[in-house]
């Protein structure tokens, strides 16, 4: 079995846009908007900060508080969208309760959104790339494979589905009102999780030899991370599986990276 080293694929991938931005000779900016206190998304956000110091990307953080109204939201985000100074906007979720991601989405320019959400958008969204990164680091081909994707949010199960699929993967989506996902995981050559409950795939449900990516991103009561898989027993049964923390999570920050340096090519 080999354990996917994430963090060390996010490394190369930063590498790369560090060296193609010294090359443009000019600043690249890049605007994200936080709404509330959502403790999660200031952890997801500060490592962004971190990746963009990194690599040379200008970041500027618009802070919004919890009550904003959609209109105000949406008009911080067309203004971003018309300033010429702004290369790419992310817009972090969730929002709180009150407020819609689909409508504020579509007040972001297709030709900014790095994150990859508005319909038509140029860019490719940031962890369905790292998903398909990491399976690649290890079967580069993956044309005929049968996959199984856990989870089917806009956001993250479909996004990953479709790239795989676009891979000439057959893919299968299970969901919250899927019955007996094992029947479905044990065929499965590449199974990957992205639903948010830890110890959601155990041992006795993957095939062996599988390749196993684990998307979710899980806080136990001692506030320790871990994903939706079952790693320490799933470890022996897979050919090649991701960790949590260290895996797909900054591989999907190297790909935002990237993206934001497309977003200026
Ligand atoms: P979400 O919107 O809550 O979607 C969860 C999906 O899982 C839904 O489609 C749901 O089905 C499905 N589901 C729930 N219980 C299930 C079960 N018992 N068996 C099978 N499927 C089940 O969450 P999300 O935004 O897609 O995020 C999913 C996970 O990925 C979270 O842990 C999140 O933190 C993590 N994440 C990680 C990264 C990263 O960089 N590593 C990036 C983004 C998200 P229904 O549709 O039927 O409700």
């Amino acid at each position: 079995m080999r354990i996917i080293d994430g963090k060390k694929l996010a490394d190369e991938i930063k590498r790369e846009v560090a060296a193609g931005l010294v090359a443009k000779k000019r600043e690249v900016r890049f605007d994200a908007v936080i709404v509330g206190n959502n403790a999660a998304s200031e952890i997801y956000v500060r490592n962004k900060f971190r990746a963009c110091e990194e690599v040379g990307i200008k970041f500027r953080l618009h802070r919004l508080d919890e009550n904003t109204a959609q209109a105000d939201l949406n008009t911080l985000l067309d203004k971003l969208s018309n300033d010429g100074y702004v290369d790419a906007i992310l817009l972090q979720l969730p929002l709180p309760e009150h407020l819609s991601s689909r409508d504020a989405i579509l007040h972001i320019a297709k030709t900014k959104d790095v994150d990859g959400l508005v319909a038509g958008s140029p860019f490719l969204p940031c962890t369905a790339q790292g998903v398909l990164y990491a399976i690649k680091s290890v079967a580069p081909e993956i044309g005929g494979m049968t996959a199984v994707v856990l989870g089917r949010s806009e956001l993250v199960g479909m996004p990953i589905a479709r790239l795989l699929i676009k891979e000439n993967a057959t893919v299968i989506v299970c969901h919250s009102m899927t019955k007996d996902i094992k029947k479905w995981t044990k065929q499965a050559d590449i199974i990957v999780s992205a639903v948010g409950k830890a110890k959601l795939l155990t041992a006795d449900m993957v095939r062996k030899g599988a390749i196993v990516i684990d998307v979710g991103i899980n806080r136990l009561s001692g506030g320790e991370i871990c994903g939706d898989v079952d790693f320490q027993k799933v470890l022996p049964v897979a050919s090649a599986i991701t960790p949590v923390p260290k895996g797909i999570g900054p591989l999907t920050i190297a790909f935002l990276c990237r993206n934001i340096y497309n977003s200026v090519l």
